[in-house]
């Protein structure tokens, strides 16, 4: 650490929940109406925590043992949840396709699978643009359904803080019915490699997935006989919820302190992370996040320095707390094997302790000649391979997976198994943001990715 890294975290004024206010701030919308902002955040402070700080730590714990090779990571969900999407049965399938795709990772990384989900608040957008422009007629973007609305009118595209208000009880009911389906049988071993043993059916490569499955109900097959039924393990899971800490008046009104510890906990999600357009040194995102005691992601681009980074690490970990920090790599299938290696054997060489994670995403999405926005499951795929090989190369532990998904059967990403097409997006294409995996196309990745973990 040099004595200029140093001097950066600690000349920082004292930390408060709303101390990032004088820092610079990006991608956060000017509401119009600041009596109405003020009233929704004392509304929120006042409401109950979303989420507790023991299990925030628990989380934290479990990362810091992901950092070491001693468990592996599988954070999944869409890129923006929505409001109209409030349902039972989108909450279910994608829990159900996370939790499918945990068995057959843990079978293939031999060490437990940590489970978070893009979900229960993942509502608030980065954008690239200010305006959209539509035939001629340019308004502001849309933000997530947690800031304005994604139909093109003046009026949707207006900031509304009440919005906040809704994403609180919606995230609430969504973690409610996760907290359910966690710990009331849901979540059962057998039932979910059934479900896999459907997906392997219907899949094309049947053959190719069946060994890896056979190998599985050999192995719960033996478990069984063992005893090991009606075991906690068998019938309960962990599962913890995330989103990008994007809207920062919303962040701080549900940042709490914890009664056991005495410190701040941002209630909101177990996890929060920092994305790729507000990760300045500098800025507030950083200054906010730098003071509350979750563990928290940092999204790495092609764009990151070196120098970014570790200022950065300085600034949210100065006292190099395991499992605090999760780094999220997102560089491209093109980029990952160029930009990745300067980044981590720096970060190896300072003896800092950080989770690496692969976001095979959002540095491969690509317009089709029709303009929709589209990514390739090779292109995911390799992203992926080439992300495991410079951990290889290097020596060092590859922490985990961060991926789009949703449980629905949706044409949003080309290729698979079922050779999805550009043709073929129009069919189901219903994501507001960035395209998703559908479930077939999670679950292979999930056996692809295990079997390059076995051999
Ligand atoms: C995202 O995760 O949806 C996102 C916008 O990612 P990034 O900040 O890495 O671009
Ligand atoms: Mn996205």
């Amino acid at each position: 650490m040099s004595a200029m890294h140093t001097q950066n975290s600690s000349s920082r004024q004292a930390w408060t929940p709303e101390s990032w206010r004088s820092f610079p701030v990006r991608q956060v919308p000017a509401y119009p109406d600041q009596d109405a902002l003020r009233a929704v955040e004392e509304r929120l402070r006042r409401y109950p925590p979303l989420v507790f700080a023991g299990e925030a730590r628990r989380l934290k714990a479990s990362l810091a043992e992901a950092s070491r090779g001693k468990a592996f990571v599988l954070q999944g969900g869409a890129c923006a949840e929505s409001f109209g999407e409030f349902t039972a049965d989108i909450v279910r399938d994608t829990f159900r396709v996370l939790l499918q795709m945990a068995v057959v990772l843990t079978f293939g990384a031999k060490v437990p699978v940590i489970k978070i989900g893009r979900m229960a608040g993942q509502y608030a957008k980065p954008r690239s643009s200010e305006t959209e422009t539509i035939g001629g007629t340019s308004l502001p973007s849309y933000r997530g359904d947690i800031i304005n609305g994604p139909d093109f009118t003046p009026a949707a595209r207006i900031p509304d803080p009440v919005r906040m208000e809704t994403g609180y009880f919606q995230s609430a009911g969504v973690m409610n019915l996760l907290r359910a389906f966690a710990g009331g049988g849901y979540a059962n071993l057998h039932e979910v490699h059934r479900w896999n043993l459907g997906f392997v059916e219907r899949s094309p490569l049947a053959q190719r997935y069946g060994v890896l499955a056979e190998r599985i109900d050999e192995t719960l097959a033996f478990m069984a006989a063992c005893g090991m039924t009606g075991a906690r393990q068998m019938d309960e899971t962990e599962f913890y919820t995330s989103h990008e800490a994007l809207l920062l008046p919303y962040e701080q009104a549900l940042t709490r302190i914890d009664s056991t510890s005495g410190e701040w906990y941002d209630c909101s999600a177990h996890f929060v992370w920092i994305g790729d357009r507000t990760r300045q040194p500098d800025g507030a995102h950083v200054e906010f996040l730098r003071g509350v005691r979750n563990p928290i992601g940092i999204k790495v681009g092609p764009s990151t320095t070196i120098d970014d980074l570790e200022r950065l690490l300085d600034i949210l970990n100065p006292q190099d707390e395991a499992g605090r920090i999760s780094l999220i790599s997102r560089m491209g299938a093109e980029g990952v094997g160029r930009h990745l290696p300067p980044l981590l054997r720096k970060v190896m060489a300072s003896g800092r302790t950080v989770t690496w994670l692969c976001d095979p995403m959002h540095g491969n999405t690509i317009s089709t000649v029709n303009k929709i926005k589209t990514r390739s499951f090779e292109a995911i795929l390799a992203e992926i391979r080439g992300f495991f090989d410079v951990f290889q190369a290097e020596g060092a532990h590859p922490g985990g997976v961060h991926v789009e998904m949703t449980g629905q059967d949706v044409t949003e990403c080309v290729g698979g198994a079922h050779r999805l097409t550009e043709a073929d997006l129009g069919e189901r294409y219903e994501t507001f943001c960035d395209p998703r995996l559908n479930a077939e196309q999670s679950l292979e990745m999930a056996f692809l990715l295990a079997e390059e973990l076995t051999t």
